[in-house]
């Protein structure tokens, strides 16, 4: 996907408690954002990425200023 920030090896930049990437309204977690990992991990960012699209649908509220420079 054009305009989406990735690492040197190639994986997704993603905020590790919400899943925001450099693109607005665009969310990623999982082993494209970790690399190969286990289920546990994947299933632990779809959690708390679910709830910050939850979030984000209601207050439309962006900053990736944190972690993306
Ligand atoms: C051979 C093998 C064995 C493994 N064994 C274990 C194990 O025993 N225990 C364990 O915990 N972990 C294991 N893992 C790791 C585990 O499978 C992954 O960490 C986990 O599946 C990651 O989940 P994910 O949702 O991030 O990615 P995935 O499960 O890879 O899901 C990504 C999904 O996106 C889809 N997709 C890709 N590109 C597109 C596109 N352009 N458009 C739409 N959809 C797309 C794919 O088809 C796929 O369904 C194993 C991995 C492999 C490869």
């Amino acid at each position: 996907m054009p305009d989406l920030k990735l690492n040197k090896r190639g994986y997704i930049v993603a905020e590790e408690e919400t899943g925001m990437t450099s693109k607005r309204g665009v969310f990623a977690g999982g082993d494209i954002v970790t690399g190969a990992a286990t289920v546990i991990s994947a299933m632990g960012a779809g959690r708390k990425v679910a709830r910050a699209i939850n979030e984000y649908l209601k207050w439309k509220y962006w900053d990736t200023s944190n972690f993306i420079r």
